[in-house]
């Protein structure tokens, strides 16, 4: 009899483990996005990048993309994720003021883990979770700070110093894991620090390239030898490009105005102006039309086509230098080779886009789109139902292969039956297991009490537990 009980119980595992693997919903479609900050589209024409031509060899590149204005870091970074214009998501700029909450946000201070600044969006790592996903993020600006009440599954507090090699084994450590992300995003600062120090046409700017096309390899290879290269939709581009300045091209706003009626918000190339209350029309009317090379905006001029206008964050008077140009209050400032954040029409304001994976076209080349599409592109790729946002899947769709869904919107029923069907027949599994295995018990217990093996009971017991847990 004992015996007998062995090889039932030993039945009984194996229908369960049969039951539980036949129920198993199918692999999500795996996503890392990375961004290489202040690369710019043409940098791929500079030097040979055997990596780069790799990905794009097998996979799609879009010669350049029209970023959001304006052309910086993170107001750039947050469309990405959002598929919004800066004056949707909040992020207007890298330093804000913010009148109803009488703040100032600087990135590169500790107003950056305030979640009102974040707030008004719902990043894509936020949305992957509320659909059952799991998402992994290193270094993306956003990414460690508390969200709609929501961090990325996995993260890295930002720390600049943590090396791209470190950041890659993060990535895909949460890839490979036994409860895996979906999605991940990589952030790296380069090449935009050099851009800035050297300017985007120096000739040293021509190593900085070589090494960023050096570090896309690793991180092919790491995926290669983790084995997931294959079954991995990967998506480089980034933020903005970069454009040389001169010393022979500033403006100083002292010689226009007097610099205590207002207060410079955020820096050049536009500058965001608070004039001192009452002060407005006498700034305004101090600086408009007084340069050919500056453009003074009254708030609710700026032309529609920045869509940047419909947020209190950005400041009543906006100054947009001219390409090349730097506005300084006055000369004591320090001097940039290279800066962005120019009208977001310039072709030297836009990124790269080159993407690789089983969702992607092979040997795909397109001339433009516009980050805002970026957002529901991945959408479509998760198979999740994206948040209301300014970009189109359909400027994209031809990035993807036929085969992949058209439509993103009946994904979401679509992962939730299947989350319910397989909850459904696990729930049903073990209900019968543990029916026949009473019935069967008892049946024993009833002939022959005092033989019954208790210890063969807590063999199911637990493993019927573990597996409620799965
Ligand atoms: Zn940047």
């Amino acid at each position: 009899m004992e015996n007998c009980l062995v090889r039932v119980n030993y039945l009984v595992i194996v229908i369960l483990l049969t039951v539980l693997s036949s129920c198993s919903p199918g692999e999500l479609n795996k996503l890392l996005l990375v961004s290489f900050d202040g690369f710019r589209w043409d940098y791929l024409q500079r030097v040979t990048t055997p990596n780069f031509d790799a990905l794009i060899k097998d996979g799609v590149q879009v010669k350049h993309v029209e970023n959001v204005y304006i052309t910086k870091t993170y107001p750039n970074h947050y469309t990405m994720v959002t598929g919004l214009y800066a004056e949707s998501h909040g992020i207007v700029a890298n330093e804000m003021y913010d009148p109803s909450l009488n703040q100032a946000f600087s990135m590169n201070k500790m107003d950056v883990y305030d979640s009102r600044w974040w707030d008004e969006a719902e990043p894509l790592w936020v949305t992957n979770q509320r659909a059952g996903h799991r998402s992994g993020a290193v270094m993306w600006p956003g990414s460690d700070v508390e969200i709609r009440g929501t961090y990325p599954t996995h993260y890295l507090l930002y720390n600049s110093s943590v090396s791209f090699e470190v950041r890659v084994q993060k990535l895909i450590d949460w890839f490979k894991s036994k409860e895996a992300i979906n999605f991940g995003v990589l952030y790296w600062e380069e090449p935009d620090e050099s851009g800035h120090s050297l300017g985007p046409e120096s000739p040293l700017m021509n190593a900085v390239i070589t090494d960023i096309d050096e570090k896309l390899g690793f991180l092919v290879e790491q995926l290669k030898s983790a084995g997931l290269f294959d079954t991995m939709n990967i998506i480089i581009t980034s933020d903005h490009g970069m454009t040389a300045m001169s010393t022979e091209k500033i403006i100083e706003l002292d010689n226009y105005v007097n610099g205590d009626l207002y207060t410079i918000i955020d820096k050049s190339p536009v500058v965001a102006i608070l004039p001192k209350e009452g002060k407005f029309d006498e700034v305004y009317s101090a600086l408009v039309n007084k340069n050919p090379n500056m453009t003074v905006y009254n708030r609710e001029d700026i032309p529609d086509h920045y869509n940047y206008k419909q947020n209190a964050r950005i400041m009543p008077i906006i100054i947009e230098a001219k390409e090349g140009w730097t506005i300084v209050q006055n000369k004591n400032g320090t001097f940039m080779l290279g800066n962005h954040g120019y009208d977001n029409r310039l072709p030297s304001m836009h990124p790269l886009f080159v993407a690789h994976g089983p969702a992607f076209r092979q040997g795909y080349k397109k001339d433009g789109m516009r980050s805002v599409d970026l957002y529901p592109l991945m959408c479509s790729i998760l198979g999740i139902q994206p948040s209301p946002n300014n970009g189109s899947l359909s400027n994209v769709q031809d990035l993807l292969k036929q085969t992949h869904p058209t439509q993103p919107i009946p994904h979401i029923p679509q992962v939730r039956e299947s989350s319910y069907a397989w909850v459904l027949g696990v729930l049903l599994g073990i209900a019968l297991v543990i029916g026949f295995l009473i019935g069967f018990v008892k049946q024993v217990t009833d002939r022959q009490l005092s033989v019954v093996p208790h210890t063969n009971l807590e063999i199911v017991q637990p493993l019927l537990q573990a597996d409620l847990h799965l």
